[in-house]
């Protein structure tokens, strides 16, 4: 069997990231680049690479995923996840978590050990529990950091536009992978956005919406403002684009053009077909990339 190159590409979210801010967002994705590149050499999954790399990201307090997220307006953080096996289309997701310190890790689970597809809240929790997945106490995924940005908005006179407006951040994380068998993933992980009501469900964990893969057609994952993605499936919405013989730098630029002309949404979106063909673009200031191949390492702040 003819083994194929492996790519992989991840994003740390898009929008107005400031100058100061720069460097922590490069640098978490060059090292979920690592991470995720380490497993496809070793021959792993593109399923393997994509959970490894979110993990990093997770784990790294530049990122509104895992501990350092996002407050929703009670203080809490709630944390979604969804990971895609393009060559079988099973999927996992999980939503509203609040003791779980990898979500992807607990996505995985429900992809690889559960007949179904999406855990939402206490159920999560105790499905990701019962699998072997370490509870943490909300407190622990809480940065003083956030606490602080959640008083501000608060006593601020933030009107809902302001809320939604691409200099609000947006640091949700995702990464797409090719692996050396031919097979695509794609996984993403968020804490939503800053001050959202209580079970409140965004885009990224959302099938079809912030995260897709299908061998078929091409490998997803979306950031930005979660209900335009939503509205629009956006994810899916690509990667039929894909599947119709668009190439995927077009494919890329055109949802973010439907998702501002249809909805007036902002965001980015990273994608790559099982041949290798990528894509990335966004309607905000910036997005936080990184792109590994056997040929090459990039990354980089602004559309390439
Ligand atoms: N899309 C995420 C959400 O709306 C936020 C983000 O991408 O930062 O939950």
């Amino acid at each position: 069997m003819t083994k194929t190159a492996p790519v992989l590409l991840v994003h740390g979210g898009a929008w107005a990231i400031p100058d100061d801010m720069v460097e922590v967002h490069l640098n978490g994705a060059r090292n979920a680049i690592a991470a995720g590149w380490s497993t496809l050499e070793r021959g792993g999954s593109a399923l393997d690479a994509v959970e490894e790399a979110v993990v990093i990201m997770e784990d790294d307090e530049a990122f509104d995923a895992g501990r350092g997220s996002f407050l929703n307006r009670e203080g809490k953080v709630q944390l979604d996840a969804l990971i895609m096996d393009g060559a079988t289309l099973r999927a996992g997701g999980v939503g509203c978590v609040e003791r779980i310190v990898n979500p992807v890790r607990a996505a995985r689970k429900v992809l690889s050990e559960s007949p179904h597809v999406y855990f939402v809240a206490e159920g999560a929790e105790r499905f990701a529990h019962e699998h072997g997945i370490e509870l943490c106490r909300n407190e622990d995924l809480i940065l003083p950091r956030e606490i602080e940005r959640l008083r501000k908005l608060q006593s601020s006179s933030a009107q809902r536009d302001d809320l939604f407006a691409p200099t609000i951040s947006h640091d949700t994380v995702g990464a797409v992978a090719l692996d050396s068998s031919g097979n695509i993933a794609a996984a993403t992980s968020t804490g939503g956005t800053l001050n959202k009501a209580p079970g409140r469900l965004g885009d990224s964990s959302l099938i079809g919406c912030g995260c897709y893969a299908d061998n078929q057609s091409a490998a997803v994952s979306t950031t930005g403002w979660g209900e335009p993605i939503m509205k629009l499936v956006l994810a899916k919405w690509a990667a039929d684009r894909v599947a119709s013989g668009n190439l995927p730098q077009w494919i890329a630029a055109e949802a973010m053009n439907y998702l501002r002309d249809r909805v007036n949404g902002h965001g980015g979106i990273i994608l790559l077909d099982a041949q290798g063909r990528f894509g990335l673009a966004h309607n905000t200031p910036r997005m936080a990339w990184a792109l590994k191949t056997s040929e090459k390492l990039e990354f980089g702040i602004e559309r390439k």
